[in-house]
């Protein structure tokens, strides 16, 4: 295990206690490509492949019994956690809440600096949709690139945490946001940005100069407005499979995840999002395959000019984006070798894609699906199921808008030829039956995807989950574990044999890589959202995650993922690093909490404010606090909050900003008749839960 690196990173980390410096090993795209370096976790899904695998075996299926905290840091102005950390010479970089960068000894936990890049003053009322989160960071030549959720690109110095550059990679008019990991490859650092639900958006993909922060290139998902000319090739193609006035409401299409460099084509294969507004009646209403939406896409990564592309939903109208990772590996298939491409997007079909051209390999579901039958090998396109695109005003499907498989990490572990994929089974009803499709518009930092919106509470056990290794040459089911809940984190698997997932209960389990079986556990006291890394420092090997309830569904989908009692701040969020024989003991958490509707005689709900009170809500406050103000803990629950009782301290919050430093935002584009409304409703809601 010991390798000449290992020694170097333990002699590096003796020189930085004592003179202040070190000489560091460069991270650069030979280091990112090489699978052979143990000790470090050098990017996103560590290595460029994006496997999320390591050759690591100090911890195996024989020992990880034996597993105990090496050390933890606790993140006591932190909340919402689900980045992937990145380690080099035993340094770890990661990202808290709003951005916050910081590096600390890997194998201590001990803070070495932070960089604060101000978030809630740069986005201001900006902040209004995954308003805290990332999922991770780049390290690439001495910096580390931090995409912030206002839209910045920022260079860290990697050795002492000061800013180098930032430019703002979008239109601050527009309602986008970063979530996403930048990537860094050949001089270049790319990144995407989210938000079709918010308004009229045009997807695309930026490439900045590494060194300077200068934009190299940008590549739009869809066409726009054929009047104003196409900017290449590959938008005039696009716009030939849309109809209507598609420009008008952006077309959507999204790079807000998924994004892979491929060394050995020079290629960068990224997933594009759903459509803006998700009803393709009203996007696109002649039909039509509506490109490049919910598709996998080649560009030279050297140019940013169109390679291939394969649409995994043609014409989507279900939020069915495209947008999960893509997993570089090569496979025997048939006999033949294959550069393959794996993508499990959320529609549940499993896609293995041949990476010189292209060319759809096999497609099969890897979870429940009804919306298609199967796919068409001879068109590569999925033959849709009778009704699924609610022609008739609604219909209930499966995956739901949440996905059989969202951004959480999928894993490919070259020694059992096994992707481990934390799938949903999760039904989602679509319905435009109150939406005019006719007069539609777009919203601009409100909800709206031109479908009815969801209104009622999601019940505790209105879906399931599961762990499933899946084998991507013979397209087939090898094992399962059923999971708690619906929101489970990504994983990580070894060459011990070993697959580490977290899970919505707060604990972290190993299971035996090759047959499922859960070999140790430990609680950790919150809900699980991040992806465990591993990496090692002199001898020993360390796996470490973040500890932190984050995403949309704790978000979006209220007791579905409030049944497990992580309320807004209610536990400690940390990072924790595990070894064997740790011995470090990790100070209890909270118990699980359950906010308590406030009930009140002072307050009397106007039946009629409530009812307009309700379609406000569902556009503006639904998105952090829950449906049917049930908080699944990324926001507080209303419900149980006394300010909703005072309508100066509540039109004071939300049009004036009062608790903005909690990320809050104002809302100045509410009048203070529709925030009566919201307050009226929420209390409503409350009378009826007595
Ligand atoms: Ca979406």
């Amino acid at each position: 295990m010991r390798t000449a690196s290992a020694f170097l990173a333990a002699l590096c980390l003796s020189l930085i206690s004592c003179a202040g410096e070190a000489p560091q090993r460069v991270v650069d795209d030979t280091a990112l490509a090489d699978v052979s370096q143990g000790d470090v976790w050098l990017g996103f899904g560590r290595t460029y492949d994006e496997q999320r695998y390591s050759p690591l075996a100090q911890v195996n299926d024989g020992n990880v019994g034996d597993l105990g905290v090496a050390w933890y840091m606790d993140l006591p102005e932190d909340r919402s956690l689900y980045g992937t950390p990145l380690v080099a010479d035993g340094v770890m970089y990661f990202e808290g809440s709003y951005n916050v960068l910081r590096a600390v000894d890997a194998s201590s936990g001990e803070l070495l600096w932070e960089y604060d890049p101000q978030v809630i003053e740069h986005a201001g009322d900006r902040l209004r949709i995954m308003w805290d989160v990332s999922r991770g960071i780049a390290l690439y030549k001495g910096k580390v690139y931090v995409a912030t959720v206002d839209g910045r690109l920022i260079a860290v110095d990697a050795r002492t945490g000061t800013e180098v550059w930032s430019v703002m990679t979008l239109d601050p008019e527009l309602p986008l946001f970063v979530t996403g990991a930048p990537k860094a490859f050949r001089g270049l650092v790319v990144i995407g940005n989210g938000g079709t639900e918010l308004g009229a958006i045009r997807g695309y993909l930026d490439a900045y100069d590494a060194e300077t922060g200068e934009r190299v290139w940008r590549w739009y998902t869809v066409p726009g407005n054929p009047a104003d000319g196409f900017e290449n090739e590959a938008m005039a193609m696009a716009a030939e499979t849309w109809t209507g006035e598609w420009w008008k409401y952006g077309g959507g299409g999204t790079v807000w995840h998924g994004i892979t460099y491929d060394p050995e084509f020079d290629q960068v294969i990224f997933g594009t999002g759903n459509g803006s507004p998700w009803n393709q009646k009203i996007r696109s209403p002649g039909g039509g395959d509506n490109l490049f939406l919910c598709s996998v896409v080649a560009l030279d990564a050297r140019t940013g000019e169109y390679r291939w592309h394969y649409q995994t939903v043609p014409g989507e109208t279900w939020d069915y984006n495209s947008n999960m990772d893509i997993v570089l590996a090569d496979l025997t298939i048939d006999g033949r070798a294959v550069k393959a491409a794996l993508h499990a997007p959320k529609n549940g079909f499993f896609y293995v894609i041949d990476r010189r051209d292209g060319r759809l390999i096999s497609a099969e579901p890897f979870a429940r699906v009804t919306w298609a039958t199967g796919i068409d090998m001879e068109t590569g396109r999925p033959i849709e199921a009778e009704g699924a695109r609610y022609e008739d005003g609604e219909e209930v499907v499966w995956p739901s808008a949440v996905g059989a498989h969202s951004w959480h990490a999928m894993s490919y572990n070259p020694g059992t030829g096994l992707v481990y994929i934390p799938a949903i089974d999760f039904a989602g009803g679509f319905s435009d039956r109150t939406v005019d499709l006719g007069s539609w518009q777009s919203p601009r930092w409100r909800f709206d995807a031109g479908v009815d919106p969801l209104i009622t509470d999601v019940p505790a056990d209105a879906g399931s989950s599961t762990l499933k290794a899946w084998d991507p040459v013979g397209q087939r089911l090898v094992w399962e574990a059923p999971k708690p809940g619906i929101w489970n984190a990504g994983t990580l698997t070894t060459a011990g044999n070993l697959v580490f997932q977290g899970q919505a209960d707060g604990r972290l389990l190993a299971h035996r890589a090759d047959d499922g079986q859960v070999v140790w556990g430990f609680d950790l006291g919150l809900g699980i959202s991040a992806p465990p890394i591993t990496y090692a420092v002199g001898e020993r090997q360390y796996i470490a995650l973040l500890v932190g309830w984050a995403g949309s569904a704790p978000a979006l989908l209220g007791s579905a993922t409030a049944q497990h009692g992580w309320a807004y701040k209610a536990q400690p969020r940390r990072l924790v690093a595990f070894a064997l024989n740790g011995e470090v003991e990790l100070p209890a958490s909270s118990p699980p909490a359950f906010p308590e509707p406030l009930v009140s005689d002072e307050f009397v709900a106007d039946p009629a404010l409530a009812r307009a009170g309700e379609e406000t809500y569902v556009r503006v406050c639904w998105l952090c606090h829950g449906p049917a103000a049930v908080s699944g803990g990324t926001a507080p629950d209303l419900r149980a909050s006394p300010i909703l009782l005072s309508r100066t301290a509540f039109l004071n919050v939300v049009l004036n900003g009062s608790l903005r430093g909690n990320g809050m935002p104002r809302f100045p584009d509410l009048s203070e008749s529709e925030v009566e409304g919201i307050r009226h409703y929420v209390r409503s809601l409350v009378a009826d839960s007595e």
